[in-house]
């Protein structure tokens, strides 16, 4: 049975050294369901790894308090070890440090000053078809219903809001082969990408600022396809074009954006994922803004806020990990930044 009444840093090490690599996250969302279904505060339910715990009291507001529960493979690193104010350990920045200040306050807040849903969810950590928020956000949506989510992802302590979308397009250009004994016979089309190249060299990125943030896009060639063999002159090149853009822009918008600045050129999309908003200037999420300090700063990478954010809930990223020891084998958490967290996160759901 887990002790959620243990310190919040004995609780880290605890569910440190309950092992769930992505796919083999039982042992430890059966810890969790059990140890919050003991608590007559908390509504339980779950769905595959994935438990979801809340409160009922009727309150205007409902925030919730995200966290994935699985981990990159084991590489070596467990079970826990401590070294002065360091944690070390699989998982422990990313994100069982964020996972242990959830389950503490979900055990030791039984009358929020607003309503609580807490998600400890499964396979984060491979492909979006798995992901457990993804699941329930398909099969059970109200599970999900809040007015601002807070995803405990290391982020160094630092509020992270939204996340900026990407997508990928193809960009193609045609010519006519030939033999290159005799290439005046045909059209170059690796020759033919030289003002896509242009283009993108002068592109400039916007730097939006959205909800107080600001964004920083980029639009880049990240592969280039061509040739036919070694005598050819190639008929065809593709140029691989990704865009990251901030979350003023829907992925139609951001689409469209592409075909500007290829205008005249054969574009195809390959894939996008949205981007959220970090919703700061909604007034619960400016008091947790206020509550936990510091300067909030915006997410560039894509994270699971924006999965919230489709189901219009506005996100940001919070947690004592460092995003920088993620995944490394040597991942380690500083113990006193789990109980700053801690105390930030009290502060804002008692105060
Ligand atoms: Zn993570």
């Amino acid at each position: 049975m887990l002790d959620l009444t243990q310190d919040v840093r004995a609780l880290t090490a605890a569910i440190v050294d309950i092992e769930s690599v992505s796919g083999d996250e039982r042992a430890l969302a059966d810890a969790v369901e059990r140890a919050l279904s003991a608590l007559p505060h908390l509504k339980v339910d779950r769905s595959g790894e994935t438990v979801v715990a809340r409160t009922e009291l009727g309150t205007s507001e409902r925030v919730l308090i995200a966290g994935h529960l699985d981990t990159v493979p084991v590489a070596g690193n467990l079970p826990n070890r401590v070294e002065g104010d360091l944690l070390y350990g699989c998982g422990t920045s990313d994100m069982k440090a964020g996972v242990a200040v959830a389950l503490k306050l979900a055990a030791t807040v039984p009358a929020p000053n607003k309503d609580v849903t807490y998600v400890f969810y499964d396979c984060e950590e491979v492909e979006a078809e798995r992901n457990g928020l993804n699941r329930v956000a398909r099969d059970h949506p109200d599970w999900l219903a809040a007015d601002f989510a807070v995803l405990m992802e290391p982020t160094d302590g630092t509020i992270e809001g939204g996340c900026q979308g990407t997508l990928r397009a193809e960009v193609t250009v045609r010519g006519k082969r030939a033999h290159s004994a005799r290439s005046w016979f045909g059209v170059n089309a690796i020759h033919g990408i030289e003002p896509v190249l242009a283009r993108l060299n002068a592109y400039e990125a916007r730097l939006p600022v959205v909800d107080g943030l600001e964004y920083h896009e980029g639009l880049n060639a990240v592969g280039v396809r061509g040739g036919v063999a070694g005598n050819v002159i190639p008929d065809l090149c593709v140029v691989s074009v990704n865009y990251r853009f901030a979350p003023d822009l829907t992925i139609e918008q951001a689409q469209e954006h592409v075909r500007e600045v290829f205008d005249g050129f054969e574009v195809s999309f390959v894939d996008a994922a949205p981007g959220a908003r970090p919703g700061l200037t909604h007034p619960v999420a400016a008091a947790f803004a206020a509550a936990v300090g510091g300067t909030p700063r915006a997410k560039l990478g894509w994270t699971d806020v924006a999965r919230f954010s489709a189901l219009g809930v506005p996100a940001v990223n919070y947690g004592p990990g460092d995003p920088n020891l993620a995944h490394q084998q040597g991942e380690y958490v500083s113990l006193s930044k789990i109980v700053e967290s801690e105390r930030a996160m009290l502060n804002w759901l008692t105060t």
